[in-house]
């Protein structure tokens, strides 16, 4: 079924079939830490740690929707991050998009530095600054794109060619397009993250992280890890996260057609410095954008995330204060629409000097366009910017 479906139909079937005993259509949650053995070594499944099957319904839909040949979900995106460094050893050199989500930097930087993990942040958009970058000992190359706040966007199927002459693998955090707009393994990526907790679960309720891999090696070895280190979710986490991705393709239509939209309004604004968003003609990359952010069907889309650089933090503590549909919260990719200030939230572990390096300045605001109406959304904008 995997091959033969199209999308919308892997979201909704994909390790959903009814179950055996009642036919239940929803499918139960098998809320157990550990299962019956018939006789000692004989078991499908032995210990919630290792394994439940739950989880491996949303694994199997996970893989599906990415393309991948096995998936590993975990308790968060982190721990997923971490659990993907973890296949690499001491002396072993990675290559990193510099302006990665906050809690990446920090992971990498403060933990995953004390276990001799060698680490070159680059600016991934630019092929020569990947080139210039790789030594000898470098094993990995880890894009997020689009990045997290300033919507800079690295060439994936380009990285991927480069990368496989060299035998490094290359890994991408997927969690701003999902799956619907980007499946990185299709452009010869090796490894897709997600943070569940954004798009894919979409509705703010569950923290949530997953890898897809593009062999069945990597992915033994990341159920290793998995099973090792213990950072699985808990069966209703995933439950919940399923039952979201049943709609992945309905919200992710809304999320691009109102940050479109959106973005649009906000560029024409003469109160707002500057507007980050792959979509508008004006972003650098925007045409590698269009390439490369496609949904299944062929039509490419630019996702509902959106930053703005207001010009200063007073401005931008009035304008947030204004807002009445925008929730200032931490997060992203919900139904609901979310702003933030990367600066003080998402970003505050960076320091104020590469803050300023990356362009997160303190006017800098991240919107996530939610799923409401595009008049009410703009509305909730033009009479916080009026009135900031
Ligand atoms: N990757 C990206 C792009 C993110 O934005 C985030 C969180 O905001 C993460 C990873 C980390 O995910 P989590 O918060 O689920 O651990």
């Amino acid at each position: 079924m995997a091959k033969k479906k199209r999308f919308n139909t892997k979201t909704v079937h994909i390790g959903q079939k009814p179950e055996k005993l009642y036919g239940s259509v929803s499918l139960p949650i098998y809320q157990t830490s550990t299962f019956k053995q018939e006789k000692i070594g004989e078991y499908t499944y032995d210990y919630s740690r290792a394994g439940n099957p739950t989880r491996t319904n949303l694994e199997q839909n996970l893989s599906a929707l990415e393309g991948g040949v096995d998936a590993i979900s975990f308790s968060s995106g982190l721990a997923a991050i971490s659990s993907v460094v973890q296949l690499f050893e001491s002396g072993d050199h990675v290559i990193l998009t510099e302006n990665v989500y906050g809690g990446t930097y920090r992971l990498l930087t403060t933990v995953m530095n004390k276990f001799g993990i060698e680490q070159s942040w680059v600016d991934t958009s630019s092929i020569e600054q990947i080139e210039s970058a790789v030594k000898p000992n470098t094993k990995l190359i880890f894009i997020e794109s689009p990045t997290n706040p300033m919507m800079s966007i690295s060439d994936i199927r380009a990285i991927s060619n480069f990368a496989s002459e060299k035998n490094i693998l290359v890994a991408v955090d997927n969690t701003f397009m999902s799956p619907y707009f980007q499946r990185p393994l299709e452009m010869g990526a090796n490894i897709v993250i997600h943070s569940t907790t954004k798009y894919l679960n979409g509705h703010s309720d569950v923290i949530g992280g997953a890898v897809v891999t593009s062999t069945k090696e990597i992915g033994e070895q990341l159920h290793y890890i998995q099973m090792s280190v213990g950072a699985v979710p808990g069966p209703f986490d995933c439950w919940l996260t399923q039952r979201s991705i049943k709609t992945l393709h309905l919200r992710m239509k809304r999320h691009d057609e109102n940050g479109r939209a959106l973005a649009e309004y906000l560029d024409k604004s003469k109160l707002i410095k500057k507007v980050y968003y792959p979509g508008l003609k004006t972003h650098p990359h925007h045409e590698l954008a269009k390439r490369q952010q496609v949904d299944p069907y062929g039509n490419y889309g630019f996702g509902g995330m959106i930053s703005i650089d207001i010009g200063s933090f007073s401005k931008a503590t009035q304008f947030v204060s204004r807002l009445d549909i925008f929730t200032l919260a931490e997060s992203l990719g919900g139904v609901e629409s979310l702003i933030c200030h990367p600066a003080k939230m998402t970003h505050a572990s960076l320091s104020k000097d590469r803050r300023g390096e990356l362009g997160i300045s303190d006017g800098l605001l991240r919107l996530s366009v939610g799923v409401e109406h595009i008049d009410d959304i703009i509305e909730d904008i033009d009479s916080a910017l009026q009135k900031a």
